[in-house]
């Protein structure tokens, strides 16, 4: 049996997890720093690295114990090495690094989104590749063909915002504060879409790309025009999200080639509205939809010691590099409109 221990430093959540080889997840530790954040709308960086400093090593060590383990126990270490904040992703790193050097165990860099692309297959040994996977998160949108271990081909993207960050400002703006996707899924059980009309974004047009940067103005004049319950809005921008979501994907599916399956991960895929839309969509496809259990879905760290339980037998330099940027498939051509914020 092999154990891996990951490390997750790469937003707002400071978390350890050991994975074997077996989908075991032998223990797992998260250290969330929504209150710290709170009384800003979002994530500010310079405190997430301060956190993530004062936090990491108490969490390793709490973890090894839960598990009853040394880091002599462990086959690898794996640590997200990059998207994200770079205060945060450098914390995470240099630990990994000086764990590794200490106990003469491989480092294994991993791509924090291929932890969201793998992730489902921790939860799931019959997901076999290639699987069609729409990654929605706070910083991300994207739908990729999952070919392979580090083989993706990305489809679609966002041109502007990520939905997660649209759900947290559409939050802001109905003041349900932070982080915001929850409360507006739970406001939004009470409204009716139907009662504020909302733009969808890229619907129809040939690539399968997101834009949600309208949306949100769009949100913010329905609540400044004074005309309509905060439910209803919920509901409207959650009911627009979705066809977004949806009529994305079906294109995805049409250019995709044969999948096994349609796969969604990242914190927004918490959202069960957002689950049985894609669900339909999936059976409407014969194919099967794999949704990762809820803890999997936000950042942790069982799904970065996973990706290195999959990536098992690398070991990368003590020198390697935290990357800010560093996209799943690099051969992905820079959207037009891409990196424009709103
Ligand atoms: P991640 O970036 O993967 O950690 O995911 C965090 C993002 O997921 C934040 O933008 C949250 O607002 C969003 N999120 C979490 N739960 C939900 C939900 N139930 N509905 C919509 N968005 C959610
Ligand atoms: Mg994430």
């Amino acid at each position: 049996m092999a154990t891996v221990l990951g490390i997750e430093s790469s937003c707002d959540e400071t978390a350890a997890a050991l994975v074997t080889d077996g989908r075991v997840i032998l223990a797992q530790r998260i250290a969330s720093q929504d209150e710290a954040h709170r009384p800003y709308g979002g994530v500010v960086p310079e405190i997430a690295a301060r956190a993530h400093a004062e936090r990491l090593t108490p969490l390793i060590e709490a973890t090894l114990a839960d598990a009853g383990m040394t880091l002599a126990d462990v086959d690898a270490i794996a640590a997200t090495a990059g998207p994200g904040l770079i205060g945060g992703v450098m914390v995470g790193l240099v630990t990994a690094k000086a764990l590794a050097m200490a106990s003469d165990k491989p480092l294994i860099a991993i791509n924090h989104l291929e932890g969201h692309a793998l992730s489902p297959r921790l939860a799931d040994e019959s997901l076999g590749f290639p699987y069609l996977l729409l990654l929605v998160s706070g910083g991300h949108c994207q739908l990729l063909l999952v070919e392979g271990v580090g083989r993706y081909r990305r489809l679609g993207t966002t041109i502007d915002d990520a939905l997660g960050e649209a759900f947290d400002k559409t939050a802001k703006l109905l003041g349900l504060g932070y982080p915001g996707g929850p409360a507006v899924e739970r406001l939004a059980r009470e409204g009716n879409a139907k009662r504020v009309p909302l733009p969808r974004p890229l619907v129809g047009s040939a690539e399968p790309h997101f834009s949600f940067a309208g949306l949100k103005s769009a949100v913010m004049r329905a609540k400044v025009s004074g005309h309509h319950d905060d439910a209803d809005i919920a509901a409207a921008f959650q009911q627009a999200a979705i066809d977004c979501l949806i009529d994305r994907s079906r294109r995805a599916l049409h250019g995709a080639g044969p999948v096994s399956a349609l796969v969604v991960a990242g914190g927004v895929a918490a959202n069960q509205a957002i689950r049985s839309a894609l669900e339909a969509l999936a059976a409407e496809h014969g194919l099967p939809f794999v949704a990762p259990p809820l803890g999997l879905c936000t950042d942790n760290a069982a799904m970065i010691a996973w990706a290195g339980i999959e990536r098992l037998g690398q070991s990368d330099p003590l020198d390697t590099p935290a990357r800010p940027r560093w996209p799943l498939d690099p051969t992905a051509e820079a959207v037009r409109g891409a990196g424009v914020k709103a």
